[in-house]
């Protein structure tokens, strides 16, 4: 019996500690504040990385993280100019990026494309969805800069854009472009692989050689970074496709380890198995789902 009780309060503790652990990871998150480029600064914290213009007319944020880290974010912005935040655009759905707009909607508008909407009014209250909408582009005059938000239809998912404050020359990626390795592609929000590299390329023909490269994960970046990423993708997909032209199957091309070439990109996130699951599903239009298990 003694025993028995020693051996709850034991989990009891546990799950306590559990409990707490969760509470702790966004209380140790500290918000590192970078000056990019112009009146663009880039916010590294917990989950996406934020995009930010700030100036005389107030601020404009790129993405905004989690809602538990809104008042780390609103003092890290206040040590740059002490302004309002006007306006939050959201890059996309997800949670690690858009988690915050239940914090910051009675104080900004947030602007998204309407799949953005879409898709969060599924699970989210109404003060966590973007007040305005748009179909393809939109643009935000604020601070001396054109904030231009392009839509790249089907590519992380069905509701990403790329921001790009055009005086500052800085591009804010969302995850389209990410430096973890091989990237996540969201096949059941609409995300292709195909979507993803052509955004990427109308990107890179459009940018100016020098744009500095905010991405949606990760250190920043440049557009060469950009173009290496995009081979990679071009060219794992290629791997792939000449595999199952030949009556491969995926385990065939996983055992035979066909991405072995891009070795360097099977990161924490995805691993070369699980990439090649999404590559498969993207060129047959298969829905395995074996990968998102794992996630
Ligand atoms: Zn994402």
């Amino acid at each position: 019996m003694k025993i028995a009780v020693s051996w709850i309060s034991i989990l009891a503790i546990a799950s306590m500690s559990s409990a707490a652990a969760q509470v702790d990871k966004f209380a140790n998150v500290q918000i590192k504040v970078t000056h990019v480029a112009g009146s663009v600064y880039m916010l590294v914290g917990e989950g996406g990385n934020i995009g930010a213009s700030i100036g005389e007319d107030g601020i404009v944020i790129v993405d905004d993280q989690y809602a538990p880290l809104a008042d780390k974010i609103r003092a890290a912005l206040k040590g740059v100019a002490d302004k309002p935040v006007r306006y939050v655009i959201n890059t996309h759905f997800h949670g690690d990026h858009a988690g915050g707009n239940i914090a910051f909607q009675k104080e900004a508008a947030i602007i998204a494309h309407e799949n953005v909407r879409k898709r969060l009014a599924t699970d989210q209250p109404a003060e966590a969805l973007p007040v305005i909408t748009f179909g393809h582009d939109v643009n935000v005059h604020l601070n001396g800069e054109d904030i231009s938000a392009l839509h790249t239809p089907h590519a992380h998912t069905d509701g990403d854009v790329l921001v790009y404050f055009t005086k500052s020359n800085v591009v804010h990626m969302g995850d389209n472009f990410v430096r973890y390795g091989f990237p996540y592609i969201d096949t059941n929000a609409g995300g292709s692989v195909s979507g993803m590299i052509e955004g990427l390329e109308k990107a890179i023909a459009h940018l100016p050689a020098d744009v500095k490269v905010i991405p949606g994960h990760g250190a920043l970046a440049t557009l060469e970074d950009v173009k290496a990423f995009v081979a990679m993708l071009k060219q794992t997909r290629a791997a792939v496709e000449k595999g199952l032209n030949t009556g491969k199957t995926v385990e065939q091309l996983k055992a035979e380890n066909v991405l072995a070439d891009w070795q360097s990109f099977s990161g924490s996130f995805a691993k070369a198995d699980n990439f090649i699951d999404v590559l498969y599903e993207d060129l047959t239009g298969a829905q395995n789902g074996k990968w998102r298990e794992h996630n």
